[in-house]
């Protein structure tokens, strides 16, 4: 089966690993400061915080900006769960804005209206909105910022697609456009450390906060203690923290990944290009890319034009596993989750999600995979798609 994505592990990253674990330190040593040091670098942001996983940087992303029982966050229903889940682990309510027909993304113009409606309703304004970068083009931020501006909420991009790309030529996760940018190592991800994520941000007291969060609110720091230290051994705890902390495994092979990410995405962006060549002749709605944008390429999704083709969505989806192709299908509307219907959101509410969801297929990309493998997929779905 060729999947639709999957890392690669170099013999440097093995090397970079296998030195952690014959030194002292497997957690909270040296090589955690590097990775964020290298994810700094690379997103030109002033701080970074690793974490275990993106979910836990959404989680103290939202906790740093003060979501809390009462207040509301928006974000796109076209996500992975964890996108909206981090709102309601802060005791607050989630809500969602229908995608942009074009770039799948969390639509600004919808998000504006929802604005509007929610002020001349008098209804809760959100505390923070959640645009995520699906597929790893960035959502229309200039526009989702000058809202925040205006209607006073923040903003934490859910950049788990995205690293590696651009948006009107800054880094995603330099934080010009939000307060906080999210970023997921999972290994299906553009770079991954197994288990693994991290949280941008250029406002000192927000990485000071995720710092504090993600080991238990514990500090050694006497400036932030409220008395002084009763001896070498002193800690105090001034938060309700977690145990979100990276591993020094994890950290050294973020670090040897990060070393080849403009590789990555080049070649995904390589690969994508090919797929948008070979593929525009079949009844196909190919990924559109926006100017603004240059995409990390974490997914190629196609969308099936239903009216064109005998197959159905199904039917087309088994026949491509049936021959090998890994596919997948990014992402079952969140609000349709058992979970969240649970919680009142009902079907129809965002149909420009539903009917994408109707019709999407994630075909496989990842930076490594061979042309000869790619000519497969195309072949396949030149047969299947009819
Ligand atoms: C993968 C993913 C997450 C969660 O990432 P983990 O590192 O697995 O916690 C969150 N949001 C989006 C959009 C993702 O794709």
């Amino acid at each position: 089966m060729i999947p639709y994505g999957k890392q690669e592990i170099s013999q440097q990253d093995i090397d970079a690993v296998v030195s952690v674990l014959k030194s002292d330190f497997l957690t909270q040593g040296p090589q955690v400061p590097l990775f964020e040091r290298a994810i700094k670098q690379l997103v030109n942001a002033e701080f970074a915080v690793a974490v275990n996983s993106a979910t836990s940087a959404l989680h103290i992303a939202c906790l740093a900006l003060g979501v809390g029982k009462g207040d509301v966050v928006w974000t796109t229903p076209i996500t992975f769960v964890a996108s909206a889940n981090c709102a309601l682990y802060c005791g607050a309510d989630i809500d969602f804005v229908d995608i942009d027909e074009v770039s799948y993304n969390l639509c600004s113009d919808k998000l504006e209206q929802k604005l509007l409606e929610a002020t001349a309703h008098n209804l809760p304004l959100p505390k923070v909105v959640i645009p995520v970068h699906l597929c790893g083009q960035s959502c229309d931020m200039q526009k989702i910022y000058d809202l925040s501006k205006s209607y006073g909420f923040s903003i934490i991009e859910d950049a788990s697609h995205a690293i590696g790309g651009k948006y009107k030529e800054v880094a995603v996760g330099s934080c010009k456009y939000s307060d906080i940018t999210v970023f997921s190592f999972h290994p299906v991800k553009i770079v991954t450390t197994a288990e693994g994520g991290a949280a941008t941000t250029n406002n000192a007291s927000l990485a000071s906060k995720m710092d504090l969060l993600r080991s238990h609110g514990v500090t050694r720091d006497p400036e932030l203690m409220n008395q002084a230290g009763e001896g070498a051994w002193y800690y105090q705890q001034i938060e309700l923290g977690y145990n979100y902390r990276m591993t020094e495994m994890q950290a050294a092979l973020g670090v040897s990944q990060m070393s080849r990410i403009e590789d990555f995405v080049a070649r995904r962006n390589q690969l994508a290009n090919r797929y948008d060549e070979q593929l525009q002749n079949l009844p196909l709605v190919l990924p559109k890319q926006i100017p603004d944008s240059y995409s990390g390429r974490h997914l190629y999704v196609i969308k099936l034009k239903l009216d064109e083709i005998e197959a159905s969505h199904t039917e087309v989806f088994d026949a491509l596993r049936s021959n090998g192709i890994g596919v997948n299908l990014h992402y079952i509307p969140v609000h349709t989750q058992p979970y969240y219907q649970k919680l009142g959101f009902i079907k129809g509410a965002y149909p420009q999600a539903e009917a994408y969801y109707e019709q999407a297929i994630s075909i496989p990309l990842y930076h490594h995979m061979s042309f000869e493998d790619q000519n497969l997929v195309i072949k396949v779905l030149q047969e299947v798609v009819i």
